[in-house]
């Protein structure tokens, strides 16, 4: 790094003039003047003001921090894209990084951008005020190092760029209904090729040691590996995983080696820590599930029903078993084969609300064992309690695909016939007693005949809505045992295929897919708390786990399949491998890091589950900022305001007018942690809105949604009013739901019913808060304030997303809401509830609001 500048300015430097560099040289209007448009978020610009840091030029530089976004929506997003048209007087593209230069002295003004470009002109600058003997590290001979390392700059910014993009996806056209997760999957992709570009880069001596070997000095960096540190530090940001191999990989090795970020850290142009950067946590905080769902998402096997052709044989579902079949040699499988008969009645009809949960799982199930390579029977034991349901779930898949390629004619099973395990069953060898086989097959006879459905005339193409009231209709007939029944379940089923096979758009549940994100909460490691360690997540092992604690970390680790596969990878990339016991001896550490990686791995998870309550804390919308220093109310508007807890409006689209949330001021995960006193306001405000939508001439619902603990969502009941004829069916609508959810297999009770519970189990008002642990992720809604159904959810990664379980339900189900309504999930923003909004509601409310006694005391 150069420590004497030869040459120096009369006119001073833009940003703390340096005296000394005056007092060599007088000579000097040739030091152009530098304006740097900047983000501290946008790792582009960290890479431009590292470079600048790296040659000791920030002192010329004067930063300018401005806000653009591609989509100018000022109503969405205040404030996003506030000085496109300021940059784009210097960059038609109006994107930062931008550098503007202003000669000086009548010389000219210009800007230079593409961070790429301005690092270029960083180093040639710093060249400049060297008298031309820069120091930098730019390899200037261009010989095929040069390019590789242009590449490899070039690389690092796409890799940047694209993982932008992916945030403008999730967030902004993600609010207004257009989010294309193909258009993230590719994305993901470039980065997913990009991180081992990186990786081989490392390995490869492209990305050297920070200290020079010779001297031991620390080098001046090049500009690609600005970017690669940069391109790691943003991935850092976003939780995506850039490594492969764990911390014993080079490209680990060089990027801790970067300590020289550390300064780049202090510099307040690079801090995101200021409080004026709190609207930009989105781009911190990707909804993890979400990254999971999509990189899950795009492992799945391509469609397939449009080149089924025309054969009703079972030939494709086959050839993903009948090879394993013959390896069935595992005696417990053997065993149960035997006891189970394969005709049984289950508890659900193909095509049915939880059918697009049961094939997620059998999707699930198919996408791991291709991913292991382990045999689709035990995989499939994982999942299933036996292999009965998993064939079970296969017919019903094949039944669907029928469904979907033969259209409204098509004259199907209702529910599994138990055929492909009589299948397996035979292929395994085990013959069934006689006298029970014929019983059986009787048996299924009966059962299977069906009066045909009424064929007659061709089923129209349905919308949603329709299609949601005819579905409304048979949950009603259902409940009334309707003699149309059969008929009505007939049409309903064609109709849905019908509008499966017609419009693509409609997709029923295609959000509910979201899986994997296990979550129990773990303890063994702990964060280390200093400043240092906080920044870069560092963990020690917990000394003081549980054995609940250790008895969880066996089950994550003790994966030996994936041991061996990790192993195998190894090998495959050890070049000079033999396979020989001399070598296994040899190398035994290096084979074995693979399982060090694994825990590294879960560390890595474990601090991040830390990092991210407190990102949560301080962006809640729900939360009081009691810190910020004009206006600590929370973003969500307050429509009325009592003790402990408040009420709000739902982010838009509502589902209903004058919906309202009632919300505990304190950031509570459940309504279950609130406290005596908490809920005797909560109930306050249930009892005042009642008559308020009574008086309005409507029923009520209140729901919660405690689904997803571990995201340390602000709780808050919802009230949902509803035309006075659907309140009474509202039970039958959440027991099915609850009943179809989350496949067979699950361990606790489907249903709690808490308003029972509350009437005649001698509970009372207390019937909800004594029904569920308050550790238990569930969803519960009131029919009545003291109670209605709950449900445990085991497996929050099935659990639809967000709010969309309610939505469907009450938007789609009950109320006949189009897709665009109830799949949508509006965020609260300051200001966006308009004023109009708050003021009406609290109009209307006025009459009913509780809270009046607590000010005017009494009344
Ligand atoms: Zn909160």
């Amino acid at each position: 790094m150069t420590t004497a500048l030869p040459l120096t300015s009369s006119a001073a430097p833009p940003v703390s003039p340096d005296s000394s560099l005056q007092a060599i040289n007088g000579a000097t209007d040739d030091i152009p003047t530098l304006t740097f448009y900047h983000h501290p978020l946008s790792p582009f610009a960290r890479k431009v003001w590292m470079t600048a840091i790296e040659h000791d030029l920030t002192k010329y530089i004067t930063p300018k921090k401005i806000v653009v976004a591609p989509v100018v929506t000022p109503k969405a997003f205040p404030g996003w894209s506030e000085h496109n048209d300021l940059l784009g007087k210097f960059n038609p593209i109006a994107k930062i990084p931008t550098l503007v230069v202003n000669e000086g002295q009548g010389g000219e003004e210009y800007a230079v951008y593409d961070s790429k470009i301005i690092c270029d002109f960083l180093v040639d600058f710093a060249g400049r005020l060297a008298g031309g003997n820069t120091d930098n590290s730019v390899d200037v001979r261009k010989d095929a190092m040069y390019w590789k390392k242009q590449s490899l700059h070039r690389c690092a910014d796409q890799m940047m760029d694209s993982e932008i993009l992916v945030a403008y996806e999730e967030r902004m056209r993600e609010a207004e209904g257009i989010k294309w997760d193909q258009w993230i999957v590719g994305m993901r992709k470039k980065i997913e090729r990009g991180s081992g570009v990186l990786r081989d880069a490392a390995r490869g001596g492209l990305l050297p040691a920070r200290r020079s070997a010779d001297s031991g000095l620390p080098r001046t960096l090049g500009g690609e590996e600005i970017a690669v540190a940069c391109c790691l530090w943003f991935l850092d940001v976003r939780g995506i995983s850039w490594q492969k191999d764990g911390e014993d990989e080079p490209l680990q090795d060089w990027k801790d080696e970067q300590a020289d970020q550390e300064e780049a850290q202090q510099s307040p142009i690079l801090s995101a820590e200021t409080s004026e950067l709190k609207r930009d946590s989105w781009m911190e905080a990707p909804p993890s599930a979400d990254i999971q769902y999509v990189q899950k998402k795009r492992a799945e096997s391509p469609p397939k029903a449009a080149t089924l052709g025309m054969s009703l044989d079972l030939k494709i579902h086959e050839k993903e078993l009948n090879h394993h079949l013959k390896d069935l040699k595992n005696d417990q499988v053997q065993e149960e084969l035997e006891a189970l008969p394969s005709n049984h009645e289950v508890n659900y009809t193909i095509g049915d609300a939880g059918s697009h949960w049961r094939m997620t799982t059998l999707k699930a199930v198919y996408r791991k064992a291709e991913e292991t390579g382990q045999k689709i029977e035990d995989v499939a034991l994982e999942r299933y309690t036996s292999l009965r349901e998993f064939d079970d779930a296969r017919e019903e898949e094949i039944e669907l695909d029928r469904r979907k390629t033969y259209g409204k004619d098509y004259v199907g099973k209702e529910k599994p016939s138990g055929e492909l395990y009589q299948e397996r069953k035979l292929d395994a060898g085990v013959h069934r007693h006689k006298e029970e086989d014929l019983d059986d097959e009787f048996d299924n006879v009966l059962d299977n005949v069906k009066a045909p459905a009424p064929v007659a005339a061709p089923t129209p193409k349905l919308d949603s809505t329709a299609l949601n009231k005819l579905k409304a209709q048979l949950m009603k007939a259902r409940l009334k045992k309707d003699p149309n029944l059969t008929q009505l379940e007939a049409e309903y089923n064609a109709a849905l295929a019908a509008s499966t096979t017609t419009d693509p758009t409609i997709i029923q549940l295609s959000a509910m897919d979201n899986r994997m994100l296990s979550s129990a909460p773990r303890n063994e490691v702990k964060p280390v708390t200093n400043r240092r360690g906080l920044e870069r997540g560092t963990v020690v092992d917990n000394e003081d786990m549980t054995i609940d604690d250790m008895v969880r970390e066996e089950r994550r680790t003790a994966n030996s399949a994936n041991a061996g596969r990790n192993m195998a990878e190894r090998i495959a990339k050890d070049g000079k491998f033999t396979n020989d016991l001399d070598y296994m001896d040899e190398n035994a550490n290096k084979l074995a890091q693979r399982v060090q990686k694994s825990s590294s791995t879960i560390r890595n998870i474990a601090i991040n589950d830390y990092q991210k309550l407190n990102r949560v804390l301080e962006s809640c919308a729900l939360c009081y900022h009691e810190d910020h220093p004009t206006d600590p109310s929370p973003i969500a508007p307050v429509v009325s305001l009592a003790t402990l807890t408040y009420l709000t409006l739902p982010t838009e689209p509502s589902l209903s007018p004058y919906a309202a949330l009632i919300v505990p001021v304190q950031h509570r995960t459940n309504l279950l942690e609130c406290d005596d006193d908490e809920w005797t306001e909560i109930r306050n405000f249930q009892k005042s809105l009642t008559r308020m939508y009574h008086d309005q001439g409507r029923a009520v619902i209140f729901y919660e949604n405690a689904a997803r603990p571990n995201r340390h969502p602000h709780a808050a009941m919802v009230a949902v009013p509803l035309p006075y004829e659907l309140g009474s069916t509202a039970p039958a609508f959440f027991q099915e739901a609850f009943l179809s959810t989350e496949g067979e297999w699950s361990q606790h009770k489907k249903i709690i019913d808490t308003l029972a519970k509350s009437k005649s189990g001698g509970f009372g008002k207390t019937a909800f808060r004594k029904s569920i642990a308050k550790e238990m992720p569930y969803f519960h809604v009131w029919f009545e304030i003291d109670g209605g159904l709950g449900h445990v959810v085991e497996d929050e990664g099935r659990w639809p997303r967000g709010d969309l379980f309610a939505r469907e339900i009450i938007g789609a189900g009950m109320l006949g809401l189009g897709v665009e309504v109830w799949k949508k999930q509006g965020r609260w923003e300051k200001g966006a509830n308009s004023r109009e909004k708050v003021e009406g509601f609290r109009k209307r409310w006025r009459k009913f609001d509780w809270t009046r006694v607590l000010v005017e005391g009494g009344a």
